[in-house]
């Protein structure tokens, strides 16, 4: 693989490795399994697995599983196949669930050290008593509690004698501290909850800013990435790793987390659109979920592409989607064949046409990569145009079909317009024009030209096929205006049309492009095709105004 770009982590690691400060660099990826993940935690993951590559370390793939209630083993299972499918195998894999045992034993260290106490303020009292940036916290009443009392009330806790909120476990660490994070954080609380590793072992459960920085510690990781939220967090970080006496010190570095222009990113609202049934599953095409953009055609290489491009900031910023659309055309352009597609059909009669006639005609299948060979196509009397390719009475400068004019059928011939046949409302429902067997496509005719080339597929022997178009999910504007989540959903997302492709399309595989001529990238769909149902999801236009 291609060594990541220079960023200022790997300027970290490089001073590491000069100071003899670190030998083997050790990251992790350490997703919680309560969602599936998004194009977000692609970021992560490529700056993660590329950082320790880049230096011959390691990656683990770590769960963090402490919050028993959002958490499930399909999570766990999804997470897993969308970082292999990326291109990353971890060294270790490992739940911070695995080392509850010796997070408690931490936690009875920190008690018998005086730096933990059992509180049994509720969490709304806390959360009053920890003071703003200007007002200290105000110190819990159960602050000065004995050691042995805290020692056999944390005993208790685990052992299930308390309920949900009756009572936690927090540091003891200074409610005048400027960093509220530092003000008497909890470390356990109580949660009557099966757990999805553990089952019902435990009903006390580690916090995250408890659980995190020893699970780091006790894996040996050099460099714990995070998202900048965690920037005020540091310090708790740190405090856990000496005051726990962890043999091993890790340490925390922030970036910036990814933002997309119309994409929600946060896992909470990604399970409402599911729970809501807005998308159809976390797979859906247009979410930007890592099983969500497969399924509407991303490559992996095309995310990570993506990954290197934006880098690695400490500065929030947010990215244009169209750069992701720029490295998937980018991607596919001399990978995935083209063909031709008619996703809205209006009947064409060819009338000087032999009827019964079928002929095969020759089409690269790809003219920037002349390896891939050449396709047939079959031509014959009655063939699908698109209906906007047609105009009964166009404006000037519309080159396509209309009475009167000739064009070039891609691949074939010449046809033109002589005759229009409408229902009784006035719809045109079919074409009648005459072709010329000169015009024919390789001929080398050019005795005259003509302004429009449009595609087609012979009506006898073309695939019927549904067509899946999308625009965003996410209306920026309407965020803009500060309105509610659902509000900011657009209701034009997805159309659904049905046409045809050509008959050698009768054998696709779920999950392989192609590039319809001037429609764009389409992805086999491969959760609906089935047999007798074939249905592509357009993964992005040809064209677009974005310059990187
Ligand atoms: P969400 O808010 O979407 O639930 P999260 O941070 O709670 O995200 P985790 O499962 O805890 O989700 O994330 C695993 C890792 O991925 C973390 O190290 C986190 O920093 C990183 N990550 C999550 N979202 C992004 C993002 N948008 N950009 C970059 N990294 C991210
Ligand atoms: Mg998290
Ligand atoms: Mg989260």
């Amino acid at each position: 693989t291609k060594s990541a770009p220079s960023n200022f982590i790997k300027n970290v690691v490089i001073e590491d490795k000069k100071a003899g400060r670190v030998d083997t660099v050790i990251t992790r990826f350490p997703p919680e399994p309560n969602g599936y993940l998004h194009i977000g935690h692609a970021k992560s993951i490529c700056l993660n697995f590329d950082l320790a590559d880049d230096f011959g370390g390691k990656t683990n793939l770590r769960f963090d599983d402490t919050n028993p209630v959002k958490e499930d083993t399909e999570y766990v299972e999804s997470i897993k196949e969308d970082v292999r499918w990326l291109g990353y195998e971890w060294d270790g894999l490992f739940y911070a669930s695995d080392y509850f045992e010796e997070m408690y034993n931490r936690a009875v260290l920190l008690i018998q050290k005086g730096q933990a106490y059992v509180c049994d303020l509720s969490a709304e009292e806390i959360r009053e008593s920890r003071g703003t940036l200007t007002e200290p916290g105000k110190e819990s009443p159960y602050r000065n509690r004995s050691v042995e009392e805290n020692l056999d009330l944390f005993e208790r806790m685990r052992k299930g004698e308390f309920k949900d909120g009756e009572k936690v476990l927090r540091a003891k660490i200074d409610m005048a501290s400027p960093n509220i994070n530092m003000r008497d954080p909890v470390l356990y609380r109580i949660s009557h909850a099966t757990h999805h590793n553990t089952g019902d072992k435990w009903c006390i459960y580690p916090m995250y800013d408890y659980a995190h920085p020893l699970s780091d510690a006790i894996e040996g990781v050099t460099h714990s990435i995070c998202t900048l939220e965690f920037e005020d967090h540091r310090p708790l970080y740190d405090w856990a790793i000496r005051e726990c006496e962890m043999e091993h010190v890790s340490r925390q570095y922030e970036f910036a987390r990814l933002n997309l222009t119309n994409t929600v990113m946060s896992k909470r609202f990604l399970k409402q659109l599911v729970d809501e049934k807005i998308v159809d599953g976390w797979d859906d095409p247009r979410m930007p979920t890592i099983s969500g953009l497969r399924r509407r055609g991303y490559t992996p290489e095309a995310i990570r592409s993506f990954a290197r491009e934006i880098g690695v900031a400490k500065a929030y910023s947010v990215v244009d989607s169209k750069m992701l659309e720029h490295f998937i055309r980018e991607d596919l352009k001399l990978k995935a064949p083209r063909t031709m597609a008619v996703l809205r059909p209006l009947k064409v009669v060819i009338t000087n046409y032999p009827e019964e006639q079928v002929e095969m005609l020759d089409a690269e299948i790809n003219p920037e990569n002349p390896e891939m060979g050449i396709r047939q196509i079959p031509f014959s009397r009655e063939i699908y145009i698109e209906q906007d390719d047609f105009m009964e009475n166009p404006p000037s400068k519309y080159f396509r079909l209309f009475p009167g004019n000739e064009v070039r059928l891609k691949n074939a011939y010449f046809i033109k317009c002589h005759d229009v046949v409408k229902d009784e409302q006035g719809n045109v429902v079919e074409i009648h024009c005459t072709y010329d067997p000169e015009t024919k496509s390789g001929s080398g005719f050019n005795a005259r030209k003509v302004k429009g080339t449009i595609h087609w597929i012979d009506a006898s022997q073309g695939i019927p096929a549904e067509f899946r178009l999308y625009e965003p999910l996410i209306l920026d504007e309407q965020q803009e205006e500060g309105k509610s989540f659902l509000e900011c959903i657009n209701p034009n997302s997805l159309e659904v049309l049905f046409g045809f492709v050509e008959p050698n399309m009768k054998e696709v595989q779920p999950q392989e492009k192609f590039q319809f001529f001037r429609h764009g990238y389409f992805n086999v769909d491969p959760k609906l095709t089935s047999d007798g149902r074939l249905i592509f999801n357009h993964i992005v236009s040809l064209k677009s105004s974005f310059q990187l």
